[in-house]
Formats: C-alpha cells, structure tokens, sequence
C-alpha cells in the first residue's frame, strides 16, 4: 500500500492514508482526502476558495481513476459546486461518458444532487476586484464584459500563486491503483480554459498493473506531452519509477514555443515505489507520502530538474492575489 499527495493535499492525506490502512478502496479513500482539500476555503488553488478566471468566476476541474478497470471520470469548468471530485466520480459511475465540461458539468451536478456552493470567497472576490480596478482602462469599464481577454490573459501567467493542484496517487490493500486530481487551475485564467487535470493522460494516470502518475504546475506542458499517461507507458516497458518519470521530463526539453514553467511531477509503481521532481521548482517543492504500516504521512522534497529558464516576474493577477 502506498499514498502519494502533494503539498496542496496537506489537509486530506492523513484521513486518505487512514481509509487505506482501514482497507477501504483507493478511489473511496482518495475522494475522501481530496472533499477535504475542496471544502477548505484556505486552500486557494483547489475547490472553495480557488482564484476565478478573468470573469471573476471559479471554473472547477477534476478527474478520477480506477486502475484496475481503467474507467475514468472527469469534469471541467465546474461552476458552483462544492465537490468537483465526487461529480467527477458519478460521471464515471452513472454515464458511459469519462469527461464533462461546463453548463453540461454543472447540470449534471444538479441531476445527481452535488452540494451547491459559491465558490468566490470574500479575498478571492476582493483580489479580482482590485486586479479590475487597478489594471483596466475606463473604456474597458465601460464595455464590460463584453471586450476582448486576449491581452489581459498575460495576467494569467503567474509563476509564485493563482496556480496549483492537488494530486493523489494510492494503492490499497487489494492492489488497486486509483489516482485524483481536483483544482481551479489558473487563477485570472481565460473563462473555459482547461488544463491538464481533468484531462486523462496529461494531468493523471493510473493502472493496477504498473502504477500511476499526476502532475501539477503548467498543464499546457503536461498536455503537450501526455505527461502522465506516458510515464505509466514507460513503466509498462520495463524502466524504473525513476527513469520513467526522467524520460518524461526529457520529453518536455523538445517542447518548442508557448509556455515552459514549472511542472511537478509525481509518481508510483505497483511495487509502492515513488518518485516526484519539480520541474523548474524553487528546490522547494514538497509531498506527502505514506506506506502501510506508517502512523501518519511523511513530508519530503522533490527532486528539483531545470529544463530551462522562465520567468519570475509577478504579473497582474498575482499582484493582487496576495
Ligand atoms: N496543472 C493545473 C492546471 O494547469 C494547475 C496547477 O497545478 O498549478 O490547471
């Protein structure tokens, strides 16, 4: 048995780690841990509490994974609800569907009776109001909403806050491996964007056989290279949970053009061996991980990689997000 979550998953991991030592199923002990993180508004890049879009509005992504039968479940866009995580969930049990987006995400959440939420908190509303105050023309003012977001997306780029994840990555006692993933991706992002956490293979990916994978940070470059899905790919041929996670951080050096930033990587095998890298970190980057046996999960760091510099200067959005 193993548990791997990253330092966004600080309020769940131990009532995860403890449904698996209890002997629940991954997914249920993974859902469990992540409607914590959601429900806390002071997590603020995951669920309640998670910075909006350009609009001023907290579009919710979310995807889960069962690695025996390989059946996924996924939403993106998510407006008003609580727990992205568990609609993902019921997408993946009542449809023959694995991923819904926007106004269908949010109609299917009321079908099945997801807990409505306004997931704009009293700081995040306050923060998008003094980015519009303080960076928009009057003319801008005036038309709103209906201008142009094109430019005012470099606001979105931000390399310090406004952007996180949180991933789990479990193995249960019976040998299943599931994995989760729940955000509300960038913050000051342009409305509908989705990144790579609800998508399967970029943003997670987990098979019983051979373990599972899940990245947070820049999604553009995770969905580039199918991050994930490629690392459970290289696993399957025989590479090391190590070297599978450094070939896919090699596949990222040929990325050319659009957005190179930070991405951290995380990662486990069937045998409960783990990696996680920081790609691009401050070196400071850290994670949760719990074994069978252990009292609680442990922190530890993650292996800090630089493929190649970005920048560091606070744009708009993250100027008024502190
Ligand atoms: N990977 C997420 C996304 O691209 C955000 C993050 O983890 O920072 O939406």
């Amino acid at each position: 048995m193993i548990l791997l979550t990253n330092n966004e998953g600080t309020v769940g991991a131990p009532t995860t780690a403890r449904h698996l030592a209890d002997g629940q199923d991954a997914l249920d002990a993974i859902e469990a841990g992540i409607k914590l993180i959601e429900a806390d508004p002071t997590v603020r890049t995951v669920g309640r509490g998670g910075w909006p879009n350009l609009l001023g509005e907290v579009e919710l992504d979310a995807c889960v994974m069962h690695g025996t039968t390989l059946r996924t479940g996924a939403v993106g866009a998510l407006k008003g609800f609580l727990h992205p995580v568990s609609v993902a969930r019921e997408v993946m049990r009542r449809l023959p569907h694995e991923l819904l987006v926007g106004e269908g995400a949010a109609r299917f959440a009321r079908e099945i009776g997801g807990e409505p939420a306004d997931n704009l908190i009293p700081d995040s509303k306050r923060a998008w109001q003094a980015w519009f105050d303080a960076e928009l023309t009057p003319t801008q003012k005036h038309a709103w909403p209906d201008i142009p977001l094109v430019e005012l997306c470099r606001h979105a780029i931000d390399p310090e806050i406004g952007r996180d994840t949180t991933v789990f990555l479990a193995q249960d006692a019976g040998g299943d491996i599931c994995s989760g993933t729940s955000t509300s991706g960038w913050g000051w992002k342009y409305p509908g964007r989705l990144g790579d956490s609800p998508i399967i293979g970029a943003g997670s990916y987990a098979d019983t056989r051979y373990g599972a994978a899940a990245c947070t940070g820049a999604g553009e470059m995770t969905l580039r290279c199918c991050t994930a899905r490629s690392i459970v790919l290289y696993l399957k041929k025989g590479a090391s949970v190590v070297d599978a996670v450094h070939e896919a951080v090699d596949d990222m050096r040929h990325l050319q053009g659009g957005l190179i930033s930070r991405v951290t990587i995380h990662a486990i095998d069937a045998k409960a061996n783990h990696k996680v890298v920081a790609v691009n970190g401050t070196g400071e980057n850290t994670y949760w991980l719990w074994h069978q046996g252990e009292a609680a999960p442990t922190s530890l760091r993650a292996e800090p990689i630089v493929i190649t510099s970005v920048a560091t200067k606070p744009t708009a959005g993250a100027r008024y997000a502190r």
